[in-house]
């Protein structure tokens, strides 16, 4: 779903990401990490054509993200992103968040935007709050209607940048709960995030980044089990 060759993305002069090579099967959830600065959100900045690259390819579904030909605004409508800050609309109610874009951008009537909008809202545990604004929601809650936000566009797969770092401690399982159920579900996943309890039980792969290079890359079991890399095994250790 998700194939990343030889990536290089400079901010001036700088390589923030080096030659890397990654991909996300259909239906696979991939965790990635590292510290602060390595180069995570860029990454998934440059798969969703948030930020242009110098070198290399990134493919989305077999459609090229770097090729001038290729319907940027259509690609990034099927690709849900989701972010650390929520970034609802403050101005508009739960459910109008959920059906502006697949009204507007999808053509989707208004009624038919309505019932999906809500059959999402259920499935993140908030249908009761669909005539509320963001901000009488927690942070929590706020998140999860980002989720189905991004969900009501139908998207080829979700990308996740840190979804649970702005939280309160005890509204971080509510979120990671939605993932998790997402996940099983079937979702094509790459989610930047520390959640190594989450990434232990649901992701297929863990990547970690260094430096701006893929310094791992390998299924969780093997990232988390006694083979890790020293640097990845000291990464694990200050963030555990
Ligand atoms: P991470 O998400 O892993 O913390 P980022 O991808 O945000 O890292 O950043 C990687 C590097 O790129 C950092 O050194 C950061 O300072 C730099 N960087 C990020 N965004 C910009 C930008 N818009 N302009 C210049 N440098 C940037
Ligand atoms: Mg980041």
């Amino acid at each position: 779903m998700i194939d990343i060759r030889n990536l290089t993305k400079r901010y001036g002069s700088t390589a923030v990401l080096k030659d890397c090579s990654t991909h996300v099967a259909k239906g696979e959830v991939v965790v990635v990490c590292g510290p602060s600065g390595s180069g995570k959100s860029t990454l998934i900045k440059c798969v969703n054509a948030l930020e242009p690259f110098e070198a290399g390819t990134i493919m989305v579904d077999g459609i090229s993200v770097g090729d001038p030909a290729t319907d940027l605004p259509s690609l990034r409508a099927r690709v849900g992103m989701v972010f650390q800050n929520f970034e609802l609309f403050p101005h508009l109610k739960i459910i109008e968040n959920l059906t502006l874009a697949p009204e507007k951008v999808l053509g989707r009537s208004p009624d038919f935007a309505r019932r999906k909008g809500l059959d999402l809202l259920d499935r993140v545990g908030l249908a009761a709050h669909a005539r509320k604004y963001p901000g009488q929601l927690s942070g929590g809650q706020q998140q999860r209607v980002a989720i189905a936000r991004a969900l009501a566009m139908d998207p080829l797969a979700m990308l996740f940048d840190e979804p649970t770092s702005a939280l309160d401690p005890e509204m971080i399982s509510e979120v990671l709960d939605v993932m998790t159920a997402l996940a099983r579900d079937g979702m094509t996943m790459m989610c930047v995030t520390h959640e190594m309890g989450f990434a232990r039980r649901v992701a297929h792969r863990v990547i970690f980044i260094d430096g701006g290079t893929i310094a791992e890359d390998r299924p969780a079991a093997e990232f988390f089990g006694d083979t890790a890399s020293p640097r990845a095994k000291s990464f694990l250790s200050r963030i555990l």
